[in-house]
């Protein structure tokens, strides 16, 4: 509980005088920075051996960016980080038979995993881009480039907030593990509940380092995939009267689905669950036959409250799904070590509590780093917490550079300030977290 060293300008007292002038909460966590900071942090000295690694990083980023990794090719990108993290410090790093990176400071009691996807989206059409994709342009202070947001940029903080947590001293009760998960893009929490069930390790807490404008994320809606087969009887399409054609009756399903749209649950702070046909496909012997089967393909979010059995069962109850089948599909592709370790395609939707420990810590961080709190908010899209958290339980939270709507696109960038704030943040956190759980309890 020592006083929070500030540095020159502490700035805390005015802005929190500032905050209560009004009638209402600017933010539910002002009452944080009214109270004692529950670690001491030399931002000042945080800041400067960040600010000191910035072309350390971009170096890192860029070298990451030039090496192509679609999820089941991550072999060369994770041998890559592999050598950065020995060369900064870490006390271990080992790949576990999936093909994650585990690479681990200090051996504390407290287990904070902290985890970065290695694999990228493919760059799709080349003539779509403006630059190279796997070249990493630094321009106007962005690093562009396929993976540039997502994520390589949060493993160049990581491996970075490495180094500084060692260079100046911030170890304590815990132990940090660094991963590089494998297969995100494809099976988003597969590495992580392989790591939590496999690789023996108990997390106290995940972070996250996906994008998130240097925000504080707390969960998102969770998602499935669904298929629905209809069956009918082929015929020469000469004579459609002698066959039963699937497609006609899948045609009444698909409409049903777009209604069934409009009437899913909202929630205040996830939003609303949606179902979109994205797919439709008939096996037929020929195209001049009535064909014998038809499948349409659903992407599902899930907002809270909503589950693997009450999605299926919505379907399920649909005039036009009489007598079809329902499928939650199943990911079983092998990692690039040749594991295969298959999961249904049903990513539970994940939500801490504005309240818990975990949250609290990362505000405390920020607000020990910034004098003020971070903006708290979620993901639109999907990421490893649906592992780590939607499936195994362990408290997930996301704070990563880079802004999440150009993850995928052509625009993909991230800013070279967020890779300094971004380490800041991650070398910062582990005492925080240690220190925010010993005020809770006691
Ligand atoms: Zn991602």
């Amino acid at each position: 509980m020592g006083a929070l060293k500030l540095g020159r300008h502490t700035a805390r007292a005015p802005l929190v005088g500032a905050l209560k002038l009004g009638r209402h909460k600017a933010c539910p966590y002002e009452d944080m920075m009214a109270a004692p900071q529950p670690a001491p942090l030399d931002r000042e000295r945080i800041a400067a051996a960040a600010q000191a690694c910035e072309a350390d990083m971009v170096r890192f980023l860029r070298d990451l960016i030039a090496i192509p990794a679609e999820s089941c090719h991550e072999g060369p990108v994770v041998e890559r980080i592999r050598r950065e993290m020995k060369q900064v410090g870490f006390d271990e790093i080992r790949v576990d038979p999936m093909g994650n990176l585990l690479g681990r400071i200090g051996s504390g009691k407290k287990i904070i995993m902290m985890d970065s996807h290695t694999d990228t989206v493919g760059v799709g059409d080349p003539n779509e881009w403006s630059w190279d994709p796997y070249k990493g342009k630094v321009e106007d202070g962005f690093v562009y480039g396929r993976g540039a947001s997502d994520q390589r940029a949060g493993m160049a903080s990581l491996v970075y907030a490495g180094k500084i947590i060692k260079q100046l001293g911030l170890l304590g009760d815990y132990t940090l593990y660094v991963v590089g998960s494998v297969q995100e893009e494809d099976c988003d929490g597969l590495a992580w509940v392989y790591i939590l069930k496999e690789d023996g390790i108990r997390a106290d807490c995940v972070v996250l380092t996906e994008p998130t404008n240097l925000r504080v994320y707390r969960g998102h809606r969770g998602r499935m995939e669904i298929e629905v087969h209809i069956r009918g009887r082929s015929c020469h399409a000469s004579a459609p009267e002698r066959g039963d054609n699937p497609i006609y009756k899948m045609t009444m399903l698909v409409r049903e689905v777009e209604e069934l749209n409009t009437r899913l649950r909202t929630d205040s702070f996830l939003g609303k669950g949606t179902v979109a046909v994205t797919d439709i496909r008939a096996m037929s012997p020929s195209l001049c036959a009535v064909p014998g089967a038809c499948t349409i393909h659903l992407d599902r979010r899930l907002t809270a409250g909503e589950t693997r059995e009450s999605a299926v069962g919505e379907v399920k109850a649909l005039a036009g799904a009489k007598g079809a089948e329902v499928e939650v599909l199943r990911y079983e592709q092998p990692s690039y070590t040749g594991l295969a370790y298959p999961m249904e395609k049903y990513y539970p939707t994940w939500v801490l509590e504005e309240n818990d420990p975990l949250v609290q810590a990362a505000v405390s961080t920020h607000v020990a780093l910034h004098g003020k709190p971070p903006v708290v908010d979620k993901w639109t899209f999907s990421t490893n917490g649906v592992g780590s958290m939607g499936i195994m339980g362990v408290p997930t939270i996301g704070f990563g550079p880079g802004e999440e709507d150009v993850a995928h696109s052509v625009k993909e960038r991230v800013p070279i300030h967020h890779l300094v704030e971004a380490a800041q943040f991650y070398a910062a956190f582990p005492l925080t977290y240690v220190a925010t759980l010993r005020n809770f309890r006691g």
